[in-house]
């Protein structure tokens, strides 16, 4: 088990961000995280990463408690929606940044990483001169520098057009395969989720609302809630669509 989450609860002032939360994350997984704005998903991940500390409840990472473990003990990588990216370094400095090994080490690692992110022609080019979808794959390649064993993803293709976004995602789902990493994944387009996850997280006002495989979601919507949640956004227009609706990945 990758990821325990014990009743973890967080308020900001009067606002509650998360009530009682329980989840488990198996190891490799790539995991979704759904729900309207503000229902508390980056919160969620923010205290995975150690940004924010819990209220009440505990965190167990891969066996330890790490509710309170600093942010560089916790080997974790981290991907936001803005790319985040060094302006003033080459996409190489941009990749390589993180990585506190000797020099000959770093740039074998970096062209590895290049390569995974399918990059390589573009090492000595800068941030401004990359598509958006460019840039998010410099993001991934930077946050699997330091080897994390969990990735977590804050909206990566949110500000990314229609397109690049679903190339993005297949993409993404293969990049997990291939490395050992257990990932979540938020996002508001349960499409996408559908799509790539291997278990849905369903989020409304800080609560779970239910937890399973899209398949299972899908079929049998636990709650009003869900079944709307889903309904509205991805009910197919047309059988073709349906069918590609349940993910090419997910567990049966
Ligand atoms: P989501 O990622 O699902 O959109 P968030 O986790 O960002 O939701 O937010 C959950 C709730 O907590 C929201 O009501 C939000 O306004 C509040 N919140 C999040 N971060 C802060 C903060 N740093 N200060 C005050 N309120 C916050
Ligand atoms: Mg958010």
């Amino acid at each position: 088990m990758s990821i325990l989450i014990e009743n973890v609860s967080k308020k900001f002032g009067k606002q509650i961000a998360l009530s009682k939360i329980n989840l488990e994350i198996p190891t490799g997984n790539l995991v979704a995280l759904l729900g309207p704005s503000g229902s508390g998903k980056s919160t969620l991940l923010r205290m995975l990463a150690g940004f924010e500390t819990p209220e009440s409840g505990r965190i167990w990472l891969f066996g330890k408690n790490a509710t309170f473990f600093p942010i560089q003990q916790r080997q974790i990588g981290f991907v936001f929606q803005d790319y985040a990216l060094f302006p003033k370094m080459t996409i190489f400095e941009n990749i390589g940044f993180g990585l506190k090994i000797q020099k000959k080490a770093v740039d074998a690692q970096v062209h590895e990483l290049l390569q995974l992110t399918q990059l390589e022609n573009l090492s000595n080019f800068y941030p401004h001169q990359l598509s958006g979808g460019q840039k998010q794959r410099v993001a991934f390649a930077r946050a699997l520098a330091v080897e994390p064993k969990i990735l977590l993803l804050d909206e990566p293709f949110g500000a990314l057009d229609v397109k690049v976004r679903k190339n993005l995602r297949i993409w993404l789902r293969n990049l997990h395969e291939k490395i050992p990493v257990t990932s979540i994944l938020i996002t508001h387009d349960i499409r996408e989720a559908m799509e790539i996850a291997d278990e849905i997280v369903l989020f409304q006002n800080g609560y779970v609302e239910q937890v399973g495989c899209p398949q299972e979601i899908y079929e049998h919507p636990a709650t009003v809630f869900v079944q709307n949640f889903i309904g509205h956004s991805v009910v197919p227009s047309n059988t073709s669509d349906k069918q590609i609706s349940f993910l090419p990945y997910g567990r049966k």
